[in-house]
């Protein structure tokens, strides 16, 4: 693999600055090794390389900066289109994008990351209160579409940069049925060593003939990522506005223990869940024991979480006695259990071990008070989302000495 660029820049999506002779929209990876073979490709030419002029036969787009020398020679060729970026948008070679004929970058796959996720479909059949992405009614939303995109992405991936691990995601992912289980089917056929790390409320997954199919074809590589807000169906069903919902994603759980498949339990931490978290640790280490682990999880300060402050919001600060003792009872019940989201110095130093480097880089960000901070390379930092507006805690303290 060519890495003479290591400054990845993680966007997903972003807007060229303009593009010359593009007539139908791209869809391709990205090359930005010149001496490779460049045929039906999207070539990257990034302004740090040496300017001298590829061939660019059979390329079928070229990316580069306005102030790359070459632009003009490109451009008046007219044979190739040309997608002109601004210089902190960097690609790396093997990443699968989609240019839209109005310079829309989409990037489906980043080569060197350890964050891919495939975003099946942005319908839901939950309205979580803290949402951070709420979903768009489903006739809004071509499943069709996005199941092909995903299945084309799959076939684009090199060898060398098949992932540990990749996420899908949504909106709710069981909302596409077949069509789930097409694309599990496929990333276990392409990259039988992959974990496919699945989201869901597990509400669909209630239907036992459905998991079982699931399971048969994800097998092994499956882990479901499922949410559980409250341990009696008052909680669970109002914190996802749908009646009826903890039944079914109770259902779902006990179904995929059942067909074998991996389940990471996900407890999303807000004003309405702490009050009752340790009874919540109470009802999973004695009911759902079978699960992998647990994941209790900081909140994203995007889209209904925003919107909902007032409701939701909770500085981590005030409930961190209380994330104390509900990891406490995993232990004592010999349950895995993992801080996710939440700043070491924001929790009691008893929970500060369970925490982990869980945001993704490509929504990661720091506060001015962290640089100092001898903890930071252990540390998750924040969604870059938390602003000042919309903070996460107001007790952010450096570390400076062990
Ligand atoms: S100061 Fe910043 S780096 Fe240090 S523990 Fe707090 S959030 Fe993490």
């Amino acid at each position: 693999m060519n890495t003479q660029f290591t400054e990845d820049s993680s966007f997903l999506s972003a807007q060229a600055e303009s593009v010359i002779h593009l007539t139908a929209p791209l869809f391709g990876k990205v090359m930005t090794d010149v001496n490779a073979d460049l045929a039906d490709t999207i070539l990257y030419l990034p302004s740090l390389a040496d300017g001298s002029m590829p061939s660019l036969r059979d390329v079928r787009a070229v990316i580069c900066t306005s102030t790359d020398p070459r632009l003009e020679m490109i451009t008046l060729q007219g044979a190739v289109p040309v997608i002109v970026v601004a210089s902190d948008i960097v690609f790396s070679q093997g990443d699968i994008i989609s240019v839209s004929q109005r310079g829309r970058i989409h990037r489906y796959f980043r080569a060197q990351s350890q964050n891919n996720a495939f975003l099946v479909t942005e319908a839901c059949n939950n309205l979580c209160i803290m949402c951070p992405q709420p979903p768009k009614p489903q006739s809004m939303v071509s499943h069709e579409a996005m199941e092909q995109r995903i299945l084309q992405t799959l076939a684009l991936i090199d060898d060398e940069n098949l992932p540990a691990s990749l996420c899908i995601t949504g909106g709710e992912p069981t909302m596409l049925k077949e069509g789930l289980l097409r694309i599990v089917e496929a990333i276990s056929a392409r990259t039988p060593n992959t974990l496919i790390h699945l989201l869901t409320n597990a509400r669909y997954l209630s239907n036992e003939h459905y998991t079982a199919r699931l399971a048969q074809a994800g097998g092994h590589q499956l882990l479901a990522g499922i949410p559980l807000f409250g341990y009696v169906s008052e909680i669970h069903d109002y914190v996802v506005q749908m009646e009826g919902a903890f039944d079914q994603t109770m259902a779902g759980l006990l179904n995929c223990y059942k067909q074998g498949i991996s389940i990471e339990l996900r407890v999303v931490l807000n004003e309405v869940t702490v009050k009752y978290l340790k009874e919540l640790a109470e009802f999973i280490s004695r009911n759902l024991f079978f699960v992998k682990h647990v994941a209790l999880m900081g909140m994203e300060n995007m889209g209904f979480a925003k919107l909902n402050r007032e409701a939701v919001f909770i500085d981590p600060w005030e409930y961190k006695d209380t994330l104390s003792a509900a990891v406490e009872v995993f232990q004592l019940y010999g349950i895995d259990v993992r801080i996710f989201n939440l700043p070491l110095c924001v929790v009691n130093p008893d929970t500060r071990e369970y925490c982990k480097q869980s945001i993704s880089d490509f929504k990661n960000s720091w506060d001015a008070a962290c640089t100092p901070c001898i903890k930071r390379d252990s540390c998750c930092g924040f969604f870059s989302s938390s602003t000042e507006k919309f903070w996460l805690s107001r007790h952010v303290h450096p570390f400076v000495v062990e």
